[in-house]
């Protein structure tokens, strides 16, 4: 290859400075980059680490898969018929519905819907990376209110942040990501007042058996309920979310978004999903009973320190052991990946998700022995 002086590229090439001073960004790998990289085989590894659902799609998501004969036709810019039934779903009208490349897409369509260069958007971490991701993006400025000890909201902090700043949108994820605490109702409700659109973030609702607040959204001017089919519904490979918007932000979504940002298979995949809903909901239900029991178990392993979670995820503190070490160690030397942070906040932290029984069995396992070959305590 020839080297090109890069005084010439720079002349042609103008990267948006932003973008060009960033650093790059390594999101979690696929089961065969982890597989090479542990030089263990895929079908052997435990993939704890994204919160992605064990037992796969449900049967008839497969055989919709399977059957599929319109991968060559454009998919339907307006996702009727699966709106239609995510109607029934969630008990609003279709015409509140956008169906989106997963919830993501729309979190990115969302900023872009109200941000002009220079506004304020809140955000509360330690939360879903996603929003402080996509907001520089979109020119926004992020005033971070960071969640109390227990991972509960900072609501006065919310409040006094929004009237300095006159942020355009807040942010929130109930159950929250990474920790799998639920926002109460009535905080939502009391934050409803501030002048601004709430993003409420619902991936993890089918797990927490608490009420969604989809249903409020047609009434209420400035709540945006995002879902998805990634987790309870096992389609994170397809990626296929929704989101429930008042008819006046709707209306606009709708002339931004890219007209085919859903693909035909997963469009079949979450429509045959919503038509299986006794098998997935038995899942659901597997999961919460691995989750509840990992709060159990891991509680009693003296070096973890499990927070409560409605998710289907469990978020330790960890002491007298390097949690960086401890991630390291159950993915070299057992092929369990779990989520470790590198935040200052949740540096002495890992995430692990709720998986089958055996590989809940596998975990715990591995976990008491690395307790006995480590200084832990
Ligand atoms: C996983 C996750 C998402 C991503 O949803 P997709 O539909 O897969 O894009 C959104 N929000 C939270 C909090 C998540 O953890």
């Amino acid at each position: 290859m020839t080297e090109i002086p890069s005084s010439r590229v720079a002349d042609k090439v103008r990267i948006r400075a932003d973008i060009a001073a960033m650093q790059p960004y390594s999101p979690t790998a696929s089961l065969e980059v982890f597989a090479d990289q542990l030089g263990i085989p895929a079908e052997r590894l435990i993939k704890l680490d994204a919160n992605e659902n064990p037992y796969g799609p449900s049967p008839r998501a497969r055989q919709a898969l399977a059957s599929l004969n319109t991968t060559h036709i454009y998919p339907d810019p307006e996702a009727r018929a699966l709106r239609a039934l995510l109607s029934d779903y969630v008990g609003v009208d279709a015409g509140h519905i956008l169906a989106g490349a997963g919830a993501d897409e729309l979190i990115a369509l969302i900023l872009q819907l109200f941000v002009e260069p220079g506004d304020t958007v809140i955000n509360a971490p330690p939360t879903f990376s996603m929003y402080a991701f996509d907001a520089p993006l979109a020119f926004a400025r992020v005033l971070d209110v960071p969640r109390r000890a227990d991972f509960s909201l900072d609501v006065d902090g919310i409040e006094a942040a929004a009237r300095a700043s006159g942020a355009k949108l807040l942010f929130l994820c109930s159950p929250n990501n990474p920790d799998g605490s639920l926002i109460p109702p009535e905080t939502v409700e009391r934050l409803l007042d501030l002048p601004l659109v709430i993003v409420l973030d619902e991936a993890y609702i089918e797990f927490s058996r608490a009420e969604s607040l989809a249903r409020r959204v047609p009434e209420t001017p400035n709540l945006i309920v995002l879902r998805t089919f990634s987790k309870w519904a096992g389609l994170a490979g397809l990626r296929i979310g929704y989101g429930i918007f008042p008819r006046e932000i709707i209306a606009h979504l709708w002339k931004i978004k890219q007209p085919y940002n859903v693909n035909v298979a997963a469009d079949a995949a979450a429509r045959a999903s919503l038509a299986d809903l006794p098998a997935l909901r038995a899942n659901v239900e597997r999961l919460i009973a691995e989750r509840e029991r990992l709060e159990r178990e891991l509680a009693a392993i003296p070096y973890l320190h499990p927070y409560p979670s409605r998710s289907n995820f469990v978020l330790c503190r960890v002491t007298g052991l390097d949690a960086a070490e401890l991630r390291r160690r159950l993915a070299e030397e057992y092929g369990i990946l779990i989520r470790y942070y590198s935040t200052p906040r949740l540096r002495d932290h890992v995430r692990i998700s709720a998986g089958t029984p055996a590989q809940t069995d596998a975990l715990l396992a591995a976990l008491r022995e690395i307790g006995q070959t480590s200084e832990a305590e």
